[in-house]
Formats: structure tokens, sequence, C-alpha cells
């Protein structure tokens, strides 16, 4: 275990660093992950990302990107870097299994490891955590790591900003969920203050879509979209018959699920998708509705509240009359 002040002296002086974050990265990850990474590097560390898997282009372009190992494309070389880092953070995650055959290799390692993450019930594999469940994105912890923990504000330039800015805006849905603070937007004005720019990070986030994923979401909604009204839930169902016919890439997919809870009565929407080897379900509710609880007791998953997912071996029929055989169990919740 590490106190506050033992951590500030190992950061003392330049060390090799890993920053790794949760299987198939969303924005929180990428900008969390980046956002630490453009800090790290200006006091001379040598600091790497390695991400478990790829991660879409509508997050390609922050500042770092460049430098980012995907695990499982360069194993050899991120398993070396894993082996001798001095310190490995783990960001956007708690589990060591979100982050795939790399997650025995980080617990194995030498490395002092520093957990950044605001999910629930963390596994006990760090010697340092900064870890809060009511902070709305990663990259909110990365800024109060930087500027409470290390007190070192001064050093959250333009390209820390730009980072973090993008994980705060993707995991608090454009600042719209309610997680979305006081606090919140007192972080973002700094980063804003400190260079990030927002208007153009929204453009690159949001607006940079291939045509090929608005034609898919076009095919989601007119025929994949189911309502069960009784139920006051909307699921979409994806097969790969149906991602194959839309090239459907990494990323493309994201976001979909918020479509069918856009639905006024809506209070539970299933993006459930056929994978190569798995059906992965993308769940998100309104309200106090625990969605996290379904992918935790059925799904071999996990989340927030109001965005969890999961996955499941069975077949893509099998996996959505389990989910339509869950409903019945949630009626009192649901219909309010
Ligand atoms: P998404 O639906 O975008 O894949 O995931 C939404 C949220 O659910 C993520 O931010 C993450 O917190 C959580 N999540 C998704 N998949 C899993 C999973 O397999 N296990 C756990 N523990 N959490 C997940
Ligand atoms: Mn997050």
């Amino acid at each position: 275990m590490l106190d506050t002040a033992a951590l500030k002296d190992l950061l003392a002086h330049p060390k090799k660093i890993v920053i790794t974050t949760h299987h198939k990265p969303d924005g929180d990850a990428m900008g969390s992950s980046l956002g630490l990474y453009n800090y790290l590097i200006q006091q001379g560390h040598h600091t790497t990302v390695i991400t478990p898997t790829d991660y879409p282009d509508f997050l390609s372009w922050m500042p770092g990107n460049p430098e980012v190992i995907i695990y499982n494309e360069k194993t050899e070389q991120a398993d070396v870097l894993i082996e001798d880092a001095d310190i490995v953070f783990c960001l956007d995650f708690n589990n060591l299994s979100r982050i795939n055959e790399m997650g025995e290799k980080v617990r194995k390692s030498k490395s002092y490891k520093i957990m950044i993450d605001h999910h629930l019930e963390p596994e006990d594999f760090d010697d340092f955590r900064h870890w809060d469940i009511n902070a709305c994105a990663a990259a909110q912890l990365v800024y109060s790591f930087i500027v409470d923990v290390l007190d070192n504000k001064k050093l959250i330039n333009k390209d820390v900003a730009t980072c973090l800015y993008t994980g705060i805006m993707t995991d608090s849905g454009s600042f719209r969920l309610p997680n979305t603070t006081s606090a919140v937007h007192r972080v973002v004005a700094d980063l804003i203050d400190a260079g990030a720019v927002n208007y153009r990070i929204h453009e690159l986030v949001y607006n940079s879509a291939s045509e090929n994923r608005l034609r898919f979401l076009g095919h989601c909604l007119l025929n994949c979209l189911e309502v069960l009204p009784e139920f006051n839930t909307a699921i979409i169902v994806v097969s790969k018959q149906d991602l194959e016919k839309y090239h459907v890439n990494t990323g493309d997919t994201e976001g979909v699920v918020n479509y069918a809870l856009s639905m006024a009565s809506i209070r539970l929407a299933a993006f459930i998708v056929e994978r190569k080897d798995q059906v992965k379900l993308s769940l998100r509710s309104k309200g106090d509705f625990p969605a996290n609880e379904i992918c935790k007791l059925y799904f071999s998953g996990g989340g927030h509240r109001n965005a969890a997912g999961g996955q499941s071996t069975a077949s893509l029929q099998d996996v959505v009359n389990q989910f339509k055989t869950i409903l019945p169990e949630y009626k009192k919740l649901l219909i309010q």
C-alpha cells in the first residue's frame, strides 16, 4: 500500500509507467488515460498507454493517440512494458477481468498499481486508490488526482485539458446525465480555461460518423427495434449478419441504445448484439432503475445504475428470450 506522501515521492523522479483502461475503450477510458499521459510526460516519466483492444475512430484524434499501443495487436511489446513498469495506472475500471488477458500480466508485474475509477465494487489488486462512485467520469478523477492529490494544477495544459474534457463530456452524456453536478461544471470550466476547445471536441466526437454508421442506425430503428409497452422497455437486437451487411466497425454501435431510451415512456433500453464469439448487451435506464443489477445478476457484467453492460455465450435468440423473462421481476420499478 502507498499513502499520498509515498506516492508523491515515487512520482518525484522519472519512472517507467504504463496506463491502461478497459476493454473496448470509450470516451472516458481514452480521455482519462491520455489526459494522465499528457500530464506524466511533462515530468519526464517514460509513459505508455496500452489499451486491451482497439477503439473507435471518433476517439482517435486526442493528443498522444499515435503513441497508444493496442495490446492484442502488439502483445510482445506490451508484455515487456508491463513487466518492466514501475507503476501501472488502471483507469476507468476496477476489476482486472475488464482488461482481458492483460489482467493477469498486470497482476503479476512487480509494479505499483494505482486505480483511478468510478465504478462500484472494486477488486482488491491496487496499491493506491483514487476512487469515487459519485464522480461522473474517470477523467474527473484524473483532474482531482492531479489538482488535489498531487497538487499540480499548473501542469493541466491544453493537451491534458482536451483529453479530460472529452472523458467528462462523453461519460456525462454531454452534461445531461444525473452525474453532471455543479462540481463537474466547475471542473469543465477550468478545463476550458486551460485550453480545451469545447465546441471543437463536440464536433470531433459527435459529428464524425461514417455513412455506414448512419445507414446502420436507420436499419436498427426501422427493423431491429421492439417496444415492450407493458414493461416500458425497448430493445434493439442486432445479428452478426446485420453487422456484416452494414460494414459495422468498432464504435459504430456506440450510442444506438440511447435512441431506444429517447421515447417518452421508456425506462429501460437494451441494445443486444451478436458479436464473433458472444452476445453483448448494453443497457440504459432512466431514474433509479438499476440497469447494472440486471447485467451483474444475469449477464456476467456490471456498470452504473443508468448505463451498464454484460455478455453471454448463449445464442442471440436465447439471450433475447432470457432478457424478456427477467422483465416481469422488475415490473414494479418499470411501471411507475
Ligand atoms: P456500454 O453499454 O457502453 O458497453 O457500457 C456501459 C457501461 O457499463 C460501461 O461504462 C461500463 O461501466 C459498464 N460495462 C459494460 N460492459 C461491462 C462488463 O462486461 N462488465 C462490467 N463490470 N461492466 C461493464
Ligand atoms: Mn467512465
